[in-house]
């Protein structure tokens, strides 16, 4: 049996939000209760944030964009966002307890989180103080330039699979590009974004520049994402949220960059390198137990490979230890009951359906921990596209295996449902890999290694998954706005 309190002292988690210098407890709003989703107790609480703490939240990031933020130059952002880095690594063994109490994560991967998260403050850092315009050449009588100006006050809402890395990942360009933030962490897994702000304060972060209002999205999402005072949203979630993101959003005209969910597929050819396949595709669906909007949900395999695949695939996942996320185990619980009710109406309706269930298809039990939201890696074979299970995005350990019969046909199958955010696939033929990186429908596309890249590398989906791009400098550009100067000479 774990006992958390030897990995994170519980009373120093945060209760509170925070808005400018202001810490509102849990006590002065509704309360939100924390759960560990391994053992289903009660750990801490948060405030449900209120719209008038909404208001409160722009209004601060308003004030602090034009009474201090403006006035740090670019060279000294870049120092703050450096020095957060470094705080995050030298805090990375708490953060990455407590991402793994909030989100039932392996420890493992929550200290990978952690570090990401260090590293995008790192990146960002570099560019605060080269980003520079142009200038345009109209001749001798003229002289025009452009000006990079931050956009404004910037909105982040936050999915609970991936809580400090998917804040930072927006935080960190938006203050490079002289922007300010007001967060909306998940519901489920906000402790990481307010421990953020006491990071970035220790950095040296003026008071107000970095905000956070935890709270029920249902309840708080309209005010922050229709405010008048909002000029970009960077939203994380579901396809549903993101639509209503987006129709709140037009109320003021912000931009918005929409990462939405998806049902990538890994691809296998027959000339593959079956122990770099098997390896990728065990990666691409169980960690962080599926839920992950990346995943590698569907594996498209050539009908040669087939049998052998599934079968190592079955052996490898029926041996997985499956625990608390601070045991590190293989596979640690899903975020919380609601999500395995999800995960198992959608494998006991294909189960109806007359789905083969090649392993997998139940809750999982665990000795010890069974209040815990846990689910057994799942493999479903051979799944027709139309099927549901091929269609629809599960978020868990559920792997739909389609079969081909040809190159062509993987590309086909890559492209037959409406979301594209990745796609990979593994064959030692580089012309075939080049073909299928053409004609896939995906923002980002991974050969013979699934989720190859980092914090440099653009991210983002088409289709249903969203659009405009984080990660990378292709991010930057939701974070300043250009403004072209023409003058006669
Ligand atoms: P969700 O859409 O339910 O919630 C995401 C966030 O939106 C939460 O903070 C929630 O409180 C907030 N929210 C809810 N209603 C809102 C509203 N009306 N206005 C504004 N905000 C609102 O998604 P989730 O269940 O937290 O996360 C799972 C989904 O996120 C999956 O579909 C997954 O694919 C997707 N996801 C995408 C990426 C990506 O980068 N593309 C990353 C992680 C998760």
């Amino acid at each position: 049996m774990i006992n958390i309190s030897d990995f994170v002292d519980v009373r120093a988690l945060p209760n509170h939000m925070v808005i400018g210098a202001e810490r509102i407890g849990a006590n002065q709003r509704e309360l939100m209760v924390v759960e560990d989703p391994a053992t289903g107790s009660p750990f801490a609480e948060i405030p449900a944030g209120t719209v008038e703490d909404v208001n409160d939240a722009v209004a601060t990031a308003k004030s602090a964009l034009e009474k201090s933020w403006k006035s740090v130059t670019p060279q000294e952002r870049g120092r703050i966002l450096s020095r957060t880095a470094d705080i995050i690594r030298r805090d990375a063994e708490r953060l990455a307890c407590i991402e793994t109490l909030d989100s039932g994560k392996p420890i493992r991967e929550a200290k990978g989180d952690i570090e990401t998260a260090a590293q995008y403050f790192e990146y960002y850092a570099g560019i605060a103080d080269k980003l520079q315009g142009d200038t345009i050449p109209l001749g001798k009588d003229f002289i025009s330039f452009t000006l990079h100006e931050p956009v404004g006050v910037t909105v982040h809402i936050i999915p609970w699979n991936f809580p400090l890395v998917t804040t930072a990942r927006g935080v960190a360009p938006a203050l490079a590009a002289g922007c300010t933030a007001v967060v909306k962490p998940a519901e489920l897994t906000s402790l990481t974004a307010i421990i953020l702000a006491d990071i970035l304060m220790e950095a040296g972060l003026p008071t107000g520049v970095y905000n956070v209002v935890t709270g029920k999205g249902s309840e708080i999402g309209n005010a922050l994402t229709s405010h008048k005072d909002v000029a970009h949203v960077t939203f994380t979630g579901s396809v549903i949220t993101g639509k209503t993101v987006m129709q709140s959003a037009a109320d003021n005209v912000a931009s918005v960059t929409l990462e939405l969910g998806g049902k990538s597929p890994v691809v296998v050819l027959k000339d593959a390198d079956m122990d770099a396949a098997l390896e990728g595709t065990l990666k691409a669906i169980f960690m962080n137990a599926g839920q992950v909007c990346s995943a590698g949900s569907r594996l498209v395999i050539e009908r040669a490979v087939h049998e052998q695949m599934v079968e190592k695939l079955v052996q490898r996942s029926e041996a997985f230890d499956i625990g608390h996320g601070l045991q590190d185990p293989s596979l640690g619980p899903l975020v919380s009951e609601t999500q395995v009710n999800i995960v198992d109406t959608y494998v006991a309706g294909a189960r109806e359906r007359g789905v083969e269930v090649a392993t997998g298809g139940n809750r999982a039990l665990v000795d010890g921990l069974e209040e815990g939201s846990f689910y057994q890696p799942t493999i479903l074979n051979n799944i027709p596209v139309d099927e549901i299970v091929a269609q629809e995005e599960i978020f868990g350990p559920v792997l739909a295996v389609q079969v081909v019969d040809s190159a062509e046909q993987a590309i086909s199958v890559a492209n037959s449902t409406d979301f594209g955010l990745v796609a990979g696939i593994y064959t030692r033929d580089i012309t075939k890999a080049m073909h299928f990186a053409r004609d896939v429908g995906a923002g980002q596309v991974f050969i013979n290694q699934f989720f190859a890249g980092g914090v440099a590398t653009p991210f983002g989906g088409v289709k249903n998954s969203g659009f405009g791009r984080e990660k990378g400098l292709a991010a930057l550009a939701s974070y300043y706005q250009v403004k072209c100067v023409t003058t006669r000479i």
